[in-house]
């Protein structure tokens, strides 16, 4: 049950405000084992959408579902050079099962890569094998120490995909054909505009050849990384002997890409749009779209709106939307609570519309309908109060969207103007995104991220790109070889 206490301001502690409306909206809880959360049903309810609508978009580009172990052999990690020196750090290891001292201890994937390939090198021969496109929904470990509901925990939730192919070229296009699914997926069902790009070589994932990022922008100006897709090259084939027998009868090795999405983006859709008074959903991830309010004073009245509650929660239910399902629709009328402490509790949780009917509305044959992300109220009438209603909810999936990427370029910094004083000072201050020149050195890189905290989120794709494009390297002021996006980050 929510308390009555008001909730910390975003303005006033960002990160305060983000842990109370995990908590509050009941989204999530900490565990009894450090740095571990537990996935309540209404947070579990919006991963459960999130599963489902890229699932769907996964089959259709191609891919299957299948399952591989939680365990993985010591040694397997230790083939990709890259790969266990990014891992080690964070792995956790099983040495006892059974009460006895394994021969060789088990690693619990922080990431399937190895066993993957290991296993794509069995069921591989020839050209006509390739390529593979499995995905995999599956939780893995990564032992953090500093850990944050939903952003930063020991366990997560994600999906990893793992494709082989036969050249480089359609490897490449892979990569960067999931990338595109996961900007359609967060701009078009989390409404969380995303900045999509390359990863310079000191923040690409361990053993790839190329990882590509989508980045969003949270309500604290910092970054969030929601979504990795990764060019391994044959890193990955060669330690692990995934080989094939080409058309011409040669022998190759398989090009491999990877590509993932976590539970931390419930941590990306809280921070995108929760406001002061709570959590902020999108319709098309809220398990419920439409709570309905029944307001009476008397027990004739109690059974008229109650009734006339039910009929509108049935007519809404049955509704066939523009988007694919029907409505999802609760009725509140939970006795012994007045109708304000309802609507407190349900914007806390983030629920897109609701519906408040009373006798008096019902005399006039409508319902008063209220919007979450803006707080517009209007009457409907209950004679069309199901094409009103997912027309409303189409409205605020938009706006969303729209409100999202305004305050995100509201926020971004441009062009050549931005000398490396004026970067520091936004850094420093209110933070943002800056654009700018990069002379491609690792040593500006590592400097600027020493001095500053903020780090290059990407080497944003061409449509981010600045139009008067920055000439010259943002610290060191020689020719720029690509522009840059940075920012502090999650
Ligand atoms: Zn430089």
């Amino acid at each position: 049950m929510a308390d009555d206490k008001k909730l910390t301001k975003r303005a006033d502690d960002f990160s305060a405000w983000y842990n109370e409306v995990v908590l509050r909206a009941e989204l999530a809880d900490y565990s009894p084992v450090r740095g571990c959360m537990v996935i309540r049903p209404r947070g579990y309810g919006i991963w459960e959408r999130m599963q489902q609508q890229l699932d769907t978009m996964f089959k259709d580009t191609g891919h299957e579902n299948a399952y591989f172990p939680l365990f993985i052999p010591e040694s397997f990690l230790k083939k990709e050079a890259q790969h266990v020196e990014g891992f080690a750090p964070e792995t956790a290891v099983v040495t006892h099962g059974g009460g006895k001292k394994l021969e060789e201890p088990l690693i619990v994937r922080p990431t399937s890569e190895t066993i993957i390939y290991a296993m794509y090198a069995k069921w591989v021969q020839s050209y006509r094998d390739l390529p593979i496109l499995i995905n995999q929904w599956a939780n893995v470990v990564r032992w953090e120490m500093r850990t944050r509901l939903f952003l930063r925990t020991l366990e997560f939730l994600w999906q990893e995909g793992h494709t082989a192919h036969a050249t480089h070229e359609e490897a490449e296009h892979e990569t960067r054909k999931m990338l595109g699914v996961y900007r359609d997926f967060m701009e078009g069902y989390m409404a969380m505009p995303v900045v999509t790009g390359q990863k310079t070589e000191s923040e690409k994932f361990a053993g790839a050849l190329r990882t590509y990022s989508c980045e969003g922008m949270m309500q604290d100006n910092k970054a969030l990384q929601a979504g990795t897709s990764h060019d391994l090259g044959q890193n990955f084939a060669k330690a692990f002997d995934l080989k094939f027998q080409t058309e011409e009868g040669g022998t190759e090795f398989a090009w491999n890409t990877s590509w993932g999405v976590s539970t931390r983006m419930i941590g990306g859709l809280v921070m995108t749009h929760g406001d002061d008074n709570g959590l902020r959903i999108p319709p098309l991830l809220a398990p419920i779209e439409i709570v309905i309010v029944p307001i009476w004073r008397n027990d004739e009245d109690k059974g008229r709106v109650r009734a006339a509650a039910m009929l509108i929660k049935e007519s809404l239910s049955a509704w066939e939307r523009r988007s694919p399902g029907r409505l999802r629709v609760h009725v509140d009328d939970r006795e012994g609570m007045k109708p304000g402490a309802k609507y407190y509790e349900w914007e806390l949780r983030g629920i897109p519309l609701r519906i408040e009917i009373g006798p008096r509305d019902l005399e006039q044959n409508q319902a008063i309908m209220v919007r979450r992300d803006t707080g517009a109220k209007r009457p409907v009438s209950l004679d069309s109060v199901g094409e009103d209603a997912a027309d409303m909810l189409h409205v605020i999936q938009e706006t969303m969207l729209i409100d999202a990427r305004e305050r995100r370029e509201a926020n971004s910094f441009r062009g050549g103007g931005v000398s490396y004083d004026k970067f520091r000072e936004i850094m420093a201050g209110d933070g943002g995104f800056v654009y700018a020149g990069w002379c491609g050195g690792a040593a500006c890189e590592a400097t600027i991220k020493e001095e500053t905290k903020a780090s290059i989120r990407v080497l944003p794709d061409e449509e981010f790109r600045s139009a008067d494009v920055p000439k010259s390297c943002l610290k060191c002021g020689s020719a720029s070889t690509a522009e840059a996006l940075w920012a502090k980050a999650y």
